[in-house]
């Protein structure tokens, strides 16, 4: 689950990490009186929305005085924001984050992330802050710093010189940077995050570190236990389509293809998100319905792919061995019956009451078009994509 800056920030302050002074407000006249509260000469009006790459998207505005407040808010506020980040539907602005201005003498990179190949957290630091850390990678990759953190041992303070030295810091800053850094291995640790990102940590006009923006992933498996924080959820950030999933306890994801996947089990799931591509399609979703999967599940999860308007065919791939056949069947017809279904429907279903299964479907009216094995399924899941859209 992501958090907004503005939360993160609160959260970096319960922990010691230095923060802008800002409040939030949902409109222009809030954006003002924020920025009043706050006092100070400059501004700055930060869209919230769960993604990066707001400043180059017009969701990072300067402001000097009142006014370029209110409209800086005005102009972000109610829209969607579209950054390289977002995809071309953008996030909604609901919120702006009113902060006071800093002046920016340095920008640095700085993340806690966890290294699975070392099965290790670590941070990442570069002195190429405030750019796109996937670019500098990329092209520079030498301005890259890397430590990897013992768990038994904790970050060490000759880890934190080693970074700070690496950034070109030096005197009082290098402390600085050690305290921010603890604070932020804490945090990670304390709260079950998955990532912990500050882009960019700047070196001040006073020669201070501060954070300038916080990005904040906690692990959704631990939510649980992290109560608070998972009442800062923001729905209105999510795919519409993975938040109704994850109301019916299914495992779906979004993806950017047209032939829609309904399949029991994850291995299989991938096998013919694999072999769809392999046919020369591209699947629309992972989807696996889950081997406890009940007729209701299944109906939900049949609405679920079908409600997704850049669908053209759909393939459903059931082996039932735990789960049965005939009640996957059911399934499908319940939701076919309340929501229709005008478009191709590929079935490959193997397994405990497959024949069962297979005389329901054909009863159904349902123009449903039988496959013998998985690689029939998707080559013909393929075609009918194809000729349909
Ligand atoms: P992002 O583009 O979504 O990552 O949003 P950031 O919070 O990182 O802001 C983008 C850029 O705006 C930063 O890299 C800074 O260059 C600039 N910026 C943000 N806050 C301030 C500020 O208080 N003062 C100045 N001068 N620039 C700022
Ligand atoms: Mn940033």
């Amino acid at each position: 689950m992501n958090l907004h800056e503005f939360q993160s920030k609160k959260l970096f302050a319960e922990y010691g990490i230095p923060v802008p002074k800002g409040v939030i407000a949902d409109s222009a006249a809030g954006a003002i009186a924020a920025a009043r509260g706050l006092g100070g000469t400059v501004w700055v009006v930060k869209a919230q929305v769960h993604a990066g790459g707001r400043g180059k998207a017009g969701g990072v505005k300067l402001a000097k005085d009142l006014d370029a407040v209110g409209a800086a808010a005005a102009g972000m506020l109610g829209t969607r924001l579209v950054t390289h980040q977002t995809g071309p539907e953008g996030l909604p602005v609901e919120r702006v984050y009113v902060e006071q201005g800093s002046a920016i003498a340095r920008e640095y990179y700085l993340s806690v992330v966890l290294n699975r190949d070392a099965g290790r957290v670590a941070f990442v630091a570069s002195a190429a802050g405030g750019m796109d850390i996937e670019e500098v990678a990329e092209r520079e990759p030498h301005k890259i710093l890397r430590v990897d953190v013992h768990p038994a041992a904790g970050l060490q303070d000759f880890q934190c010189r080693q970074l700070a030295f690496g950034l070109g810091l030096s005197g009082a800053q290098v402390a600085q940077f050690g305290q921010i850094a603890r604070a932020l291995y804490r945090l990670y640790l304390e709260r079950d995050a998955s990532l912990v990102e500050v882009n960019p940590l700047i070196l001040t006009g006073g020669g201070d570190l501060l954070a300038l923006d916080a990005k904040v992933n906690i692990e959704d498996n631990a939510l649980y236990r992290q109560r608070d924080l998972a009442a800062m959820r923001d729905p209105s950030q999510e795919d519409p389509m993975e938040r109704h999933a994850a109301e019916h306890e299914l495992n779906y994801v979004s993806l950017d293809g047209n032939i829609a996947c309904m399949v029991n089990g994850a291995g299989l799931a991938m096998a013919t998100m694999d072999l769809i591509q392999l046919h020369g399609g591209a699947p629309a979703n992972f989807l696996d319905v889950g081997g406890g999967a009940t007729k209701e599940r299944v109906s939900a999860a049949f609405k679920l792919i079908l409600s997704n308007p850049k669908v053209s065919a759909i393939l459903i791939n059931i082996f039932g061995g735990i789960v049965r056949c005939d009640m996957i069947a059911e399934g499908i017809i319940a939701a076919v019956k309340e929501v229709g279904v005008t478009i191709p429907v590929v079935v490959r279903l193997e397994g405990t009451n497959a024949p069962r299964a297979r005389e329901l479907l054909e009863g159904s009216g349902l123009g449903v078009i039988p496959a013998s094995d998985l690689t029939d399924a998707a080559n013909k899941a393929v075609r009918m994509a194809g000729a349909h859209a």
